[in-house]
């Protein structure tokens, strides 16, 4: 049985023209970009026309684009960079949300350790902030705001560009953990108003192990890896050239097609998101229309996450509880959490992250599988059975 992957919110299949612009870097164009020689000259120009092509994608220049091994790094860069130019200001209050991917709350938690103040925005039932909160949590002594642009959870979308706006006029800096968003959504770091953001490749058919720090022109970016020259000094090491290839083809890739694969994953996902709905006390996460429009997540009442993942793996089917890093602990979701699903509630979640790649017979088969499954689990529960005879009540109606 071929599997149906529906975990593109972990990672994607490499499309095939970033597999075919990688190639000659594997192969035969070998050299090191800083050597003088004509290998490493020729390896140096493919290096500045990826980092051109990067900037065009995402509205910037050329020499705003940092390379990183990918989005947690990017994450630790930008956020410790600002937390370093805010502390020598004075200012050492961060503002940003419940939800953010750990690669952002653990480089929170370690800068709380040193004395930084950090303010976590509760988000609403539907998974969003609004601008106000961030312009309510915005202090004389705040350095830097950071919001994710789309939840690797629940897809949620939040208000980018106007809490862009709020930032640039308060005079903070504003990063947003984009790596759910870029190759998936129109981006426009200027227009935006966003001073950092951070990428991956992995996660828009790109090679693993590589993505991009966007930091505006004039911020100081601490060390992140002390050696030579590259990445304007603060993140030395030679550069992984075809990686690097790899991700500018498969962002433009991504990009030259984005409308047709919106279309076409917003009806997919609707298709499923109708047939799961149709499972008594389910109820969907996220927001219904801001939202990526390949994710799909929903929680169970009686049922326990990681048995159904296991079950529907047995049909096939590749899923998610949640994100990669909590799936294996035995800790409910943060963000279920922060959405006020309760911990039995949030215990019972599925997510199905879809790519162009799927198709209607795959979700046919998937609502049809998770039916099946769902009702095989409450069958053997006896916390379903308590429900089902009133000595328990049930939480979603
Ligand atoms: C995957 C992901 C990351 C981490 O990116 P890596 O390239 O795997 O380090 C960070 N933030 C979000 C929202 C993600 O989905």
């Amino acid at each position: 049985m071929i599997p149906i992957y529906l975990d593109n919110a972990a990672t994607t299949k490499m499309n095939k023209n970033a597999i075919d612009a990688m190639l000659p870097y594997l192969d035969t164009v070998y050299g090191n970009p800083s050597s003088l020689h004509s290998a490493g000259q020729i390896a140096n120009e493919a290096l500045t026309n990826a980092r051109e092509r990067m900037a065009v994608l995402l509205g910037c220049e050329a020499r705003e684009i940092i390379f990183t091994s990918g989005g947690s790094e990017a994450d630790n860069q930008a956020i410790i960079s600002a937390a370093r130019l805010g502390a020598k200001k004075g200012k050492k209050h961060i503002v940003s949300t419940a939800i953010e991917h750990h690669a952002v709350l653990h480089t929170l938690k370690k800068l709380e350790k040193e004395g930084f103040e950090v303010t976590l925005l509760d988000v609403h039932e539907n998974g969003l902030i609004t601008p106000e909160q961030v312009a309510d949590a915005i202090r004389t002594d705040t350095c830097l705001v950071t919001v994710m642009y789309a939840n690797n959870e629940i897809g949620t979308i939040q208000p980018i560009s106007k809490i862009g706006a709020i930032c640039r006029e308060r005079g903070v800096l504003f990063h947003t953990d984009a790596v759910q968003a870029v190759g998936h959504i129109k981006i426009n770091v200027n227009e935006q108003n966003i001073d950092m953001l951070s990428l991956s490749a992995h996660k828009f058919h790109g090679p693993k192990g590589i993505g991009v720090l966007y930091a505006k022109k004039g911020i100081l970016l601490s060390t992140l890896i002390e050696g030579g020259a590259q990445e304007r000094g603060k993140r030395a090491g030679t550069e992984n050239i075809p990686a690097i290839m790899g991700m500018a083809a498969a962002l433009e890739s991504a990009c030259a097609d984005m409308d047709q694969n919106t279309a076409k994953l917003t009806a997919l996902r609707d298709r499923l998101i109708a047939g799961l709905s149709e499972i008594p006390h389910a109820i969907l996460n996220g927001d219904a229309s801001q939202r990526l429009p390949g994710n799909v997540n929903f929680c169970f009442e009686g049922i326990e996450g990681e048995s159904l993942l296991l079950l529907l793996d047995d049909k096939g089917i590749c899923a998610s509880s949640g994100s990669a890093c909590t799936s294996g602990s035995l800790d409910p979701s943060h963000v279920l959490l922060a959405i006020g699903r309760v911990h039995d509630i949030a215990h019972g979640s599925l997510r199905l992250s879809l790519s162009e790649e799927n198709t209607v017979e795959e979700i046919d088969y998937t609502i049809d599988a998770v039916k099946e499954v769902v009702e095989y689990l409450r069958g053997i529960s006896p916390i379903w059975r308590d429900l089902v005879n009133g000595k328990k009540e049930f939480i979603i109606k």
